[in-house]
C-alpha cells in the first residue's frame, strides 16, 4: 500500500476512458478525483504534482463486478458448508476475498445478496479493511419456495428475522404485497444500497427451476416502489422469461442471469434502459469444475440444461443493443474472488463482443448496474479516480487482465493501492 500523494499525474500511457476512446495521454488526480485528462500536451500537469510514468502501458477505469456474493464460501457445497462453518469464519474469509478483489484490479463490487457485504462495507470505507468499494443489497427478498428460500436448508435457517443461526445466505421471505413492502423496508433498515429480489427459480436452488416465475408483477411493483421511495433501485435474479418480463414491467433496473430472455423482453429492457448482468462466469465454472468442488448434482444438471440457450439469448441481446455489464456471481473458494476478469473474457469469447465493448461492460455499464455511473466507471474530469495501469494491451487481448502481474498500478478514490 504505497504512497499518499495528494496531487499526482499518471503520464506516458494509453488512456482507455471507458467511453470507447483510446489516446496517448495523461491523467491528473487531485483529492481523490480526476482533475484533468487528455492527450499529451493538452493536459497541464501541475508543477508540484508527482509523476507516475506508465512507460507506455495502458490506463483504464477500475474494474467493476456488478454481481458477487461476499459470503466467504470455500467449497461449492452450498448444502453443508453454511451449516458447519461458524459465521465469524465466513466474515474473516470475506476480508481476505476483498483483498484478492482489489489486487486483481476490481475497485468496486456490487453485492447481490450477503448481509456480511452490507456491514463490512463500513470497515472498508473507514480504511480498516482493504478492498473495493462495496455497493450491497444486504438481505435479498424471496417468496416462500423462492430461489432465496434456500430449500436445502431447514426452513428455520433461512429467514434472517427468524433464524437462530446466522448463515451467509440468509434472506427475507415475503409473500404478497404487504409482506414485500415490509421486507423491502427491513432490507433498507439493514443497510441495503439497493434491493435484490428473486424473480424466478434458479440453478443453485434445489426444488425450483430457472423458468419458474416467483414474485408476481404486483409484488415486484411494491418492492420497486419502496426502493424508489428511498432513492434506491432493484436488482433481480431473473432467469425464466415470465420472471424477466415481470421484473422489467415492474420497474427493476438490473436483470441478473437473464438465461431465457426473449426478443420481447430484450426490447422491453432496451426501452426501459435496463442493464443485463448475464453472469456467464458462474455457469462456466459450474460446468468446468462443479462436480469436483461439491456443487450438488441437481445444480450441475440444471446448469448444463441452461447453458446453450443462455449463451445464444445473451448473444441475441447483445446484437439487439442491450446494455450488458460484467458480473460473475462468485462467492469465494473455487468461485474465486480475484478471478473476476474471467467475465470480461467470456463476453468476448462466448458473446462475440469486441474487447473494447467488453471493457466498457466492465467499467461504464457496470457502474450503471451498481448505480454509481454519475461518479465513476469512466476516466473523465470530475469523476472519482479509480484507475488501473496495465502492461500489455487489453484492447487486443482482454485475457491479460486475468493475470494480476500485468496490473502494475491500482488506484482507488485517488489512493494508490499498488504502484509497480
Ligand atoms: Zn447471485
Amino acid at each position: 500500500m504505497g504512497c499518499l500523494m495528494v496531487r499526482y499525474a499518471v503520464t506516458n500511457c494509453y488512456v482507455f476512458d471507458g467511453l470507447g476512446n483510446v489516446f496517448k495521454g495523461s491523467v491528473v488526480v487531485e483529492d481523490g478525483l480526476i482533475s484533468d485528462v487528455g492527450t499529451e500536451g493538452s493536459v497541464e500537469v501541475p508543477k508540484d504534482a508527482e509523476i507516475i510514468d506508465m512507460g507506455g502501458g495502458y490506463l483504464l477505469p477500475g474494474l467493476i463486478d456488478a454481481h458477487v456474493h461476499l459470503i466467504g464460501m470455500r467449497t461449492g457445497d452450498f448444502v453443508k458448508e453454511p451449516l458447519l462453518v461458524p459465521y465469524e469464519t465466513f466474515v474473516a474469509r470475506v476480508v481476505k476475498d476483498l483483498e484478492e478483489l482489489i489486487y486483481s484490479g476490481f475497485t468496486t463490487v456490487g453485492d447481490a445478496g450477503s448481509l456480511i457485504a452490507a456491514k463490512i462495507k463500513y470497515a472498508v470505507n473507514e480504511g480498516s479493511v482493504l478492498g473495493p468499494r462495496i455497493v450491497a443489497s444486504g438481505l435479498a427478498l424471496s417468496p416462500t419456495f423462492g430461489h432465496g428460500d434456500v430449500h436445502y436448508l431447514p426452513i428455520e435457517y433461512v429467514d434472517y428475522r427468524t433464524t437462530r443461526k446466522l448463515v451467509p445466505m440468509a434472506s427475507l421471505i415475503c409473500d404478497g404485497v404487504d409482506e414485500c413492502r415490509k421486507a423491502a423496508r427491513y432490507a433498507l433498515r439493514e443497510d441495503a444500497d439497493f434491493i435484490k429480489i428473486m424473480a424466478t427459480g434458479g440453478v443453485l436452488s434445489q426444488k425450483d427451476r430457472p423458468e419458474y416465475r416467483q414474485f408476481t408483477l404486483d409484488e415486484v411493483k411494491a418492492i420497486v416502489d419502496e426502493a424508489r421511495a428511498a432513492g434506491r433501485f432493484v436488482h433481480a435474479h431473473a432467469q425464466g422469461t415470465e420472471g424477466i418480463k415481470n421484473s422489467i414491467l415492474g420497474g427493476v433496473k438490473v436483470i441478473a442471469h437473464a438465461i431465457y430472455i426473449d426478443e420481447e423482453c430484450i426490447a422491453l429492457a432496451n426501452e426501459n434502459e435496463v442493464v443485463l448482468v448475464p453472469t456467464l462466469s458462474i455457469v462456466d465454472k459450474i460446468l468446468s469444475i462443479g462436480s469436483k468442488i461439491g456443487i450438488p448434482e441437481w445444480a450441475l444438471k440444471k446448469a448444463d440444461e441452461a447453458n446453450k440457450e443462455h449463451i445464444s439469448n445473451i448473444r441475441k441481446a447483445y446484437k439487439l443493443g442491450a446494455k450488458i455489464a460484467t458480473g460473475t456471481d462468485f462467492c469465494g473458494g473455487h468461485l474465486k474472488m480475484g478471478d473476476n476478469a474471467l467475465e470480461i473474457k467470456l463476453l468476448v469469447e462466448k458473446i462475440g463482443m469486441e474487447p473494447k465493448e467488453a471493457l466498457i461492460a466492465a467499467t461504464k455499464v457496470a457502474a450503471e448496474a451498481v448505480g454509481l455511473n454519475h461518479k465513476l466507471g469512466t476516466i473523465e474530469k470530475g469523476k472519482v479516480a479509480d484507475l488501473l495501469g496495465v502492461v500489455g494491451n487489453p484492447l487486443s487481448d482482454v485475457g491479460i487482465l486475468q493475470d494480476r502481474r500485468n496490473i502494475k498500478l491500482i488506484i482507488k478514490e485517488g489512493k494508490i493501492i499498488k504502484c509497480f
